[in-house]
């Protein structure tokens, strides 16, 4: 080993979903949504002024900011916006979870948490999901550096009821509690309202996938005024201007058609309820989802078997070998009607092989 090496950050990290790059392949791995952003967004982008290109974007992410708090009915100074949730995420560990007591979250669950904590050097602990992969609120009550977990978690889709939510805030109060709303526009019901109430909840969410804008990196976290002027400071130590202005105005030209968002969320909530009833009638299992996905097994199908079958056929699913409990299950982003349809098709065609 060189030398240098010795005193290298040495990192296991995150692998995202890949990204395939044929003209013909129904793409159902990596949540994102199957029809365009809102024509208000690609007008925006086709008339913009260039002048804007030629300056530095705003520091404090204005006009998104002042767009998302007047959506949301809070203050600016509640909004915190970044490239992607991800982004967003990433600063609230580096900012809120210094403490050496070891934050908490699921054992099934979005697989960058425990990168961030192991790159950050933050103490955690995994919580395991019960029998039915439900969070058990009791185990979010010991002494703890932090909590985070996804609402609706991920990758299983299922919705926590705001009560129980409540529940895991309300005893925290000490500590700062992240509740990762990424797919809540597709039938859950946010912990926004809670806010007000308490100034250790802080919640993300994205437009990457209700909002079809995946690939122009916009996420944002709302919570207390003091949250958000703790995580300004550790933004503005870092990169003063993480997000460009073409996300910028993307983001606000977004938020302008609330009508085109709402009839997109509800024909992927239509599609992904016609999906479960053609995957039971197959024989395949999955808890109730709540988001743009279906995370399900089969008691007489090997998975990875027909993850490969489908890839052949460039159909592409997702599939975590780890842990052990979930390596017969494939994640199926909910895509239009035409490649859900081609899809099921498929899966019948591979079941009929057998
Ligand atoms: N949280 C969860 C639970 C996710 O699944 C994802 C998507 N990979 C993200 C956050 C991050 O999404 P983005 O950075 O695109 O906003």
């Amino acid at each position: 080993m060189m030398h240098w090496e010795n005193f290298v950050r040495k990192v296991e990290p995150y692998s995202p979903g890949e990204q395939p790059q044929f003209d013909k392949m129904i793409k159902l791995n990596t949540n994102e949504n199957p029809y365009p952003p809102s024509p208000l967004v690609c007008s925006m982008i086709q008339n913009m002024d260039m002048d804007l290109l030629r300056r530095y974007p705003s520091p404090s992410v204005e006009p998104l900011v002042g767009k998302i708090a007047e959506y949301f009915g809070v203050k600016n100074s509640n909004v915190f916006v970044g490239v992607g949730s991800d982004d967003v995420i990433a600063m609230l560990f580096m900012t809120f979870f210094g403490s050496d007591k070891p934050i908490f979250f699921p054992d099934i669950t979005y697989s960058f948490y425990d990168v961030w904590a192991d790159m950050l050097n933050i103490p955690y602990e995994k919580k395991p999901l019960d029998k039915d992969f439900l969070i058990n609120v009791d185990d979010y009550k010991g002494e703890n550096g932090g909590i985070i977990f996804p609402n609706p978690n991920a990758p299983t889709g299922i919705f926590m009821p705001l009560d129980k939510v409540e529940e895991i805030i309300a005893v925290n109060r000490d500590i700062i509690v992240i509740v990762d709303e990424a797919y809540i526009d597709f039938g859950g019901i946010s912990a926004i309202s809670l806010i007000d109430k308490y100034d250790n909840l802080v919640v993300t969410q994205t437009f990457s996938k209700s909002r079809s804008l995946a690939g122009m990196r916009i996420g944002y976290c709302i919570g207390s005024e003091k949250v958000i002027k703790y995580l300004n400071d550790v933004k503005y130590s870092f990169n003063s201007y993480t997000m460009n202005q073409c996300a910028i105005m993307s983001g606000v030209a977004s938020i302008e058609d609330d009508e085109y968002f709402k009839e997109m969320c509800d024909k992927v909530v239509k599609t992904r309820e016609w999906v479960k009833k053609e995957l039971k009638s197959l024989g395949f299992e999955f808890p109730d989802s709540k988001s743009n996905f279906i995370f399900a097994t089969h008691p007489k199908i090997d998975c990875v078997d027909l993850f490969n079958w489908l890839r052949d056929e460039r159909i592409f699913v997702r599939h975590f070998s780890k842990p052990e409990r979930i390596n017969n299950y494939l994640r199926i982003t909910v895509g239009t009607d035409d490649e859900m349809r081609t899809f099921i098709n498929k899966v019948k065609e591979y079941i009929d092989m057998r």
